[in-house]
């Protein structure tokens, strides 16, 4: 019962932090809109146009604003000067198919063929391979996502209906001051010989641009390139993402902290950097019969074991990669035992202890440690256990590596650890000498069964009980 409550203050606390967790998981392949504090981006799309671009130029120019030109191959090869303009004058240049054909209507070849040539025309000019790519109506198929690696692919966050000579300059000013705002991605048109345009319709985009920008300088705004718009975003996103990091870590640490004062659990080893901490209390899982003889019932004494969460949180912090962390706990938890052990034979209140008992996801290394390992019944218990996990792990560790499906549910799978008495009061019975052949034997068990825990590993943090 006691455990029951403690896990339900325990899901409490933290659920209401997952949303923020979850929603920074979404992939950046497509971009369409910037996460900025004062920054807008202007794309313009079908050009260049010997009439019109010009003209957009000398006007971004009197605003010093950056700009990204997703530029027709066929137009573009006939106005390579325009291009060189574009360059020189700090402006992005992306690719727009060679003509305007909609990726819909072509076969995936021709798509690349496209997206190739127009790409070499604009190196060919500039002497920059482009890295941006705005397929023709937005529209992008599978074939764009799977071959289209180097390639980022920009849509937009706002559009007028620009390309019709109806909607009228005064109508269009009106539609894009609306969206005078940080991290808009402004899709209009310097050219209008694509079909379903309007020859002259950037004669209405350019006056409506030009109040636009007025209003935005005015307002503090700087109008960059799609690059930097990207940057700024990424940055704000690996903040904010640390930002939660940090808040959620805290909290846990907070949460440990009382539950040690709750619970009253002793620490092994250094006060200022244990490794273990444990309380003796009374089991109350099913019976488990121990390989070595003997068993474990429900009512024995137990000492329950709890992998200081501070501890693994810096060395998750400091590993480069979950593997890394799992083999760096292994061998805390081999170098403390001794302690525990001795600490266990001093204490009075562990004289009749059957068991060292734990909930881990280092199993496969804690055999060769003495740990008998048993499967969770499957349960709320188990249940719960494994989505702690599978948060913690995201929060600790830096880069996620994931095992598909099956797999990674198996090797997701918390264990309990049990250690017979017998085997943990061994530990305590070394002299120095033996202790240390015995410790690098361990070393030894461990090194091998790195390999074997590897796969595990990298998918776990720890879980101890100490939640
Ligand atoms: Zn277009």
């Amino acid at each position: 019962m006691e455990n029951l409550l403690m896990w339900g203050i325990y899901f409490a606390t933290f659920y209401a932090f997952l949303p923020g967790l979850i929603s920074r998981t979404f992939g950046f392949r497509v971009f369409k809109k910037g996460r900025v504090e004062k920054e807008i981006s202007l794309t313009f799309d079908d050009g260049p146009d010997p009439v019109y671009t010009p003209q957009l130029l000398d006007l971004l120019a009197r605003y010093n604003a950056k700009a990204t030109f997703f530029v027709v191959g066929s137009h573009a090869e006939q106005q390579e000067e325009l291009l060189r303009r574009m360059k020189a004058e700090g402006h992005i240049i992306g690719i727009h198919n060679y003509v305007h054909k909609s990726n819909w209507l072509m076969r995936p070849r021709s798509v690349k063929q496209q997206i190739e040539r127009t790409g070499e025309i604009i190196e060919h000019a500039t002497g920059v391979r482009s890295a941006y790519y705005r397929p023709p109506w937005g529209i992008v198929n599978v074939f764009d996502y799977a071959n289209l690696g180097y390639l980022q692919i920009i849509l937009w966050s706002a559009m007028f209906g620009d390309w019709r000579i109806r909607v009228g300059a005064e109508r269009l000013k009106k539609r894009m001051l609306k969206k005078l705002r940080p991290g808009e991605v402004m899709l209009l048109h310097d050219c209008g010989t694509t079909f379903g345009a309007d020859k002259d319709a950037p004669r209405n985009m350019l006056i409506a641009l030009e109040i636009y920008l007025e209003e935005g300088t005015k307002r503090g705004y700087r109008f960059v390139g799609i690059e930097e718009m990207i940057k700024l975003t990424d940055a704000a996103r690996a903040a904010h993402t640390s930002f939660i990091k940090k808040g959620l870590i805290s909290l846990w640490l907070l949460w440990e902290r009382a539950f040690h004062v709750v619970f009253r659990l002793k620490t092994v080893g250094d006060a200022g950097d244990p490794a273990f901490h444990y309380r003796i209390t009374t089991y109350h899982g099913k019976s488990v019969q121990l390989a070595g003889g003997g068993s474990v019932t429900k009512g024995d004494r137990i000492a329950e074991l709890h992998f200081d969460n501070k501890k693994l949180s810096t060395i998750a912090a400091t590993s480069k990669s979950p593997v890394a962390t799992g083999i760096r706990m292994l061998r805390e938890v081999e170098q403390a035992l001794p302690l525990l052990a001795n600490q266990l034979a001093e204490d009075a209140e562990a004289s009749d202890i059957k068991a060292v008992y734990g909930v881990t996801m280092i199993h496969r290394g804690a055999d060769r440690l003495g740990f008998e390992i048993y499967k969770l019944p499957e349960g709320w218990f188990a249940r719960s256990t494994r989505v702690y996990l599978r948060i913690l792990i995201r929060v600790l560790t830096k880069k996620q590596q994931t095992a598909k499906g099956k797999q990674r549910r198996e090797t997701i799978s918390p264990r309990m650890l049990l250690m017979p008495v017998e085997i943990i009061r061994g530990y305590a019975a070394l002299q120095p000498n033996n202790r240390q052949a015995s410790a690098e034997r361990m070393s030894v068990a461990v090194e091998r069964t790195i390999s074997a825990a590897a796969d595990e590993a990298a998918q776990l943090g720890t879980k101890t009980t100490a939640i």
